[in-house]
């Protein structure tokens, strides 16, 4: 039976490797790429490469960086002793997008889900505990949304911030229950900053 050339082959297992993708979208895709002419398959190359070497995480806060420090960390008119603790890269811009938060963020990277096998030793919070050390924050917001991982993540992370000295808060007031930030719209985000109440 006639197929598509290797090549092409390739590049529709790539495409259903990505999230939401499955075979009509990847073969969707890859057709129109193969088929345009303005030069999108071409930027596409170029800029896939430069994402995957120059984009890393920010060395003080973990969101995307081209340099050292990512753009909100090199914001000098931002509150740098009031810090937001979010679960991913994807939920500093949530946030942002609320424009209720004039502070600076901690990626954490994950969220305790025992029942993915991710108990507390998984979560990194030695990376945030020496950043407090060294930066003294005034106020730390956990904006971990409403799920239960949510939920675990910031009763355990409060326990082991309150000694830091630091006030913790956490931001649970009036999001949709039981989801991450991603179902909360900009409005509620930023009634549930305003709201935050301590721990
Ligand atoms: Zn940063």
């Amino acid at each position: 039976m006639a197929d598509y050339p290797p090549t092409v082959r390739e590049l529709l297992a790539a495409m259903r490797e990505l999230p939401s993708i499955g075979p009509r979208s990847a073969e969707r895709l890859v057709l129109f790429l193969l088929e345009e002419t303005k030069g999108t398959k071409e930027r596409l190359a170029r800029l896939l490469q430069a994402a995957g070497t120059r984009v890393h995480p920010c060395t003080r806060c973990g969101f995307y960086a081209e340099e050292e420090l990512c753009e909100l960390c090199r914001d000098p008119v931002r509150d740098p002793l009031l810090w937001c603790v979010v679960a991913s890269p994807g939920d500093v811009l949530r946030i942002e997008r609320a424009s209720a938060f004039r502070g600076i963020y901690h990626v954490l990277g994950r969220k305790l889900s025992p029942l993915d096998g991710v108990g507390p030793e998984e979560i990194p919070t030695g990376l945030l505990l020496a950043r407090i050390e060294r930066e003294h924050p005034r106020e730390i917001i956990l904006a971990l949304g409403t799920d239960a991982e949510g939920e675990a993540t910031a009763l355990y992370l409060g326990q082991i911030l309150k000694k830091t000295g630091s006030r913790i808060s956490s931001l649970a007031t009036g999001l949709p229950a039981g989801g991450g930030l991603e179902f909360a719209d900009s409005v509620t985000l930023s009634y549930a900053l305003a709201g935050r109440r301590e721990l």
